[in-house]
């Protein structure tokens, strides 16, 4: 049954939309804020929730031993208090298992325990809590916030996660927000977020390049805009490389020239550095930036940062250049670079960036509001409060397929293919009669399945008794606008179908992205060697499993004891072979043992069509 939707004449066209918000759920700091498109003023029509003072909301939480919880800028008044457990950077372990927490910077003084299904559990005074249950507290107080300063209760939310966040990531960060009761309207990628925010702002179309340099982390995405679609065409990052490795930097300049300093605890000293850092961004280049601290004047001249700084901007832009080559673009398709993050804060970064990509640099909206502001805005569009609409497509990091004979990984969905997206490749069985078939899905560049990651498995049960290669098998990837993949098997005679979402137990971090898609880059040639190997293994076995079973049926019966040791010599020199790791001699004797077996093919089709006609009369046959 449907239902017509009747609006309620007394409601004003205001309460009749839905309250719905965009989160930018940061590393450092998050943001909630709604969108109102039919404000005049552009300037208002973004409105930023406040936590205390600031909309800039601190992503940590403090559980004190009654268990008492606060979070955001309630939480970071408790730093120094004792009997209290600080958590904070949560979003670099959403979705990773404890073994891969040990290979990322998580630099907190927590105690970390590998809890059930190998997921890391945050010990606080004997309770645990999960990840997911972490972020889902930041959450949560982002929704109160909104809440409490509108009076009325939440609708929806578009949540941005980082473009290279894998399946598992996006699902945690889905449960955090099942848990803290929001409806999640959309997962939406960072870059495209920031996009989002200034493709409305102007009429600009070509491509793009979002430069995202946070405090922890450093991202960027290649994307392409035309006529209100969006496309992210490639991404690449460093999950070590933000605003803190410049405060590292800065503060071991400031203790080697400022002697003093080395009685300072570091955390003190990096302080020092920070607020000189933010505080030179509003100054002349002649001129230095300073601080007293206990009667000792402090003065950094902005050359000095500068020289100091390059090494680390010199990283950023070389990520840059590898992801413009990535997208396929030429350097001069790229019109504008969108920055974001409180690093692009640093006033050289945009000249910079002018100077080597030659092309406009956008950051006429603060930094800070830019990923939220565009968040907020696709909430907007999806909760229908807007007219408009605009299709948003962002690209797979790495490839995806399944494990085929011999250990192959055979892709179905390549790497930067703009989601969402869905695909089917047919495949069949390998022996006469076989009833099942596994299906791992694996993600990764490399050729062999074991140098891939492995997602999840599903096994296709019933499928009907045929000869090796007679069954087809649809294989369908389908992944969500949220990047959540699906895969289903169907043998098509009959209709019989598996299914699998997947949810595997444990995820890569963007590190283990950069390491897959720089190991396959180096072993590409490796690779296809390999490749042809185990082809040629698989077709050896499939002619060695097909020749058996014939001689096992009729060899005696239609072969002189000559013949059958030929061909049985043969079969052996092609089973030896096949242990050698050399394709081309497998080859070779995979094509003499056809040869020599050519003729008992022949004979084997006569004999069958023989006992075929046998006792029956023409008109049955024909
Ligand atoms: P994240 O995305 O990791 O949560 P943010 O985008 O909030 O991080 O950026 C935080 C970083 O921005 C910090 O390292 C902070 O020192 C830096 N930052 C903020 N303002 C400035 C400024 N004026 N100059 C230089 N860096 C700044
Ligand atoms: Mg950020």
């Amino acid at each position: 049954m449907s239902l017509l939707q009747i609006s309620d004449p007394s409601k004003t066209n205001d309460e009749l939309k839905k309250f719905v918000v965009g989160i930018d759920l940061g590393t450092t700091n998050s943001l909630v804020a709604t969108y109102y498109e039919d404000c005049d003023i552009f300037d208002d029509r973004l409105k930023v929730y406040k936590d205390n003072s600031s909309g800039l909301i601190p992503s940590v939480v403090s559980i004190d031993q009654s268990g008492n919880i606060m979070v955001g800028v309630e939480a970071v008044n408790n730093l120094d208090k004792t009997n209290t457990t600080y958590i904070s950077s949560i979003k670099r372990i959403m979705g990773l298992s404890y073994q891969d927490m040990k290979s990322i910077e998580f630099i907190n003084d927590l105690k970390i325990i590998n809890g059930k299904n190998n997921l890391p559990y945050i010990d606080v005074y004997n309770n645990r809590y999960s990840a997911v249950e972490i972020s889902s507290k930041i959450l949560s107080h982002l929704k109160k916030i909104a809440e409490s300063q509108e009076n009325k209760s939440l609708d929806g939310a578009v949540i941005t996660v980082p473009a290279y966040f894998n399946d598992v990531q996006r699902q945690a960060t889905k449960n955090a927000a099942k848990l803290s009761g929001i409806n999640v309207l959309r997962l939406l990628n960072e870059p495209t977020a920031a996009a989002l925010a200034y493709g409305l702002e102007s009429e600009e179309t070509g491509s793009f390049i979002v430069y995202d340099f946070g405090g922890g982390t450093f991202d960027v995405s290649v994307l392409s805009l035309e006529k209100g679609l969006f496309k992210v065409l490639s991404t690449d990052g460093d999950t070590n490389l933000g605003g803190d490795d410049i405060d590292n930097i800065l503060s071991y300049w400031l203790i080697d020239n400022f002697l003093f300093l080395k009685n300072y605890k570091f955390s003190k000293v990096k302080e020092i550095a920070k607020s000189l850092k933010e505080s030179i961004s509003s100054i002349n280049d002649d001129e230095c930036s300073s601080i007293t601290i206990d009667n000792h004047d402090i003065v950094l001249p902005k050359k000095i940062f500068h020289e100091l700084i390059n090494p680390i901007l010199d990283r950023t832009f070389n990520i840059v250049k590898n992801a413009i080559f990535e997208s396929k673009l030429a350097p001069a398709d790229i019109k504008n670079i969108i920055l974001v993050g409180g690093s692009t804060r640093i006033k050289c970064i945009k000249e910079l960036l002018t100077n080597k990509f030659k092309c406009n640099v956008l950051n006429d909206i603060d930094p800070d509001k830019v990923v939220a502001h565009g968040a907020a805005i696709q909430a907007s569009l999806l909760s229908g409060n807007n007219k408009e609409n605009i299709l948003l497509l962002d690209v797979l990091p790495l490839s995806l397929g399944i494990e085929t004979y011999g250990g192959l990984a055979e892709k179905i969905i390549t790497r930067n293919t703009p989601i969402p997206i869905k695909l089917r490749k047919t495949f069949t069985t390998f022996k006469d009669g076989q009833s099942k078939l596994l299906i791992n899905v694996v993600q990764g560049e490399r050729e062999l399945v074991e140098d891939c990651n492995s997602l999840g498995e599903f096994i296709l049960k019933d499928i009907p008794s045929m000869v090796a290669g007679g069954p087809r098998i649809d294989v369908d990837f389908q992944i969500d606008a949220d990047g959540i993949l699906s895969v289903s098997a169907t043998e098509t005679t009959t209709g019989n179908s598996s299914f699998i979402e997947i949810k595997p137990s444990y995820g890569l971090t963007e590190a283990d992205i950069t390491r897959m898609i720089n190991e396959s880059n180096n072993s590409a040639e490796v690779d296809v060697q390999l490749r042809k190997l185990n082809e040629s293994i698989v077709e050896g076995k499939r002619v060695i499993y097909a020749l058996e079973q014939a001689l096992k049926s009729d060899g005696k019966e239609l072969l002189s004891k000559d013949e059958f040791n030929i061909i049985t010599d043969k079969l052996q020199s092609l089973k030896l072979s096949i242990t050698s790791e050399d394709s081309v001699l497998i080859e070779k004797n995979i094509n003499e043992l056809e040869k020599e077996s050519e003729f008992y093919v022949e004979r084997r089709m006569n004999n069958s069509i023989k006992s075929f006609i046998a006792g029956k009369g023409i008109d049955d046959i024909l």
